[in-house]
């Protein structure tokens, strides 16, 4: 059997906050996305392994998250990257204001 998880991060800024493609500046829609990771891959320090609490998933995993895709320019971006573009966005705005 298949070890399964379903990253699913901060749900209230995936799917109900509004975000904008940074190229093209339509809205983003969310797109799930799988992937089997091993927990001894160099990748797999990107992914949270963690399980019912303390318990750790081993070996090959089926990861399955969330990230904005933009149905316009075909653009795909992760949540944290999103998150960091949008930081930047407001500190401009802040800096043209002051
Ligand atoms: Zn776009």
């Amino acid at each position: 059997m298949k070890n399964r998880k379903l990253i699913l991060d901060s749900p209230f800024y995936m799917f109900v906050k509004k975000h904008y493609c940074p190229r093209c500046s339509s809205v983003l829609r969310t797109k799930k996305v799988s992937k089997i990771v091993n927990s001894k891959s160099a990748e797999a320090k990107n992914f949270d392994f963690s399980h019912c609490g303390d318990a750790n998933l081993y070996g090959d995993v089926l990861l399955t998250w969330y990230v904005f895709h933009c149905e316009c320019c075909g653009l795909e971006i992760g949540r944290k990257q999103m998150k960091s573009i949008e930081k930047k966005k407001k500190q401009q705005m802040k800096d043209k204001r002051t």
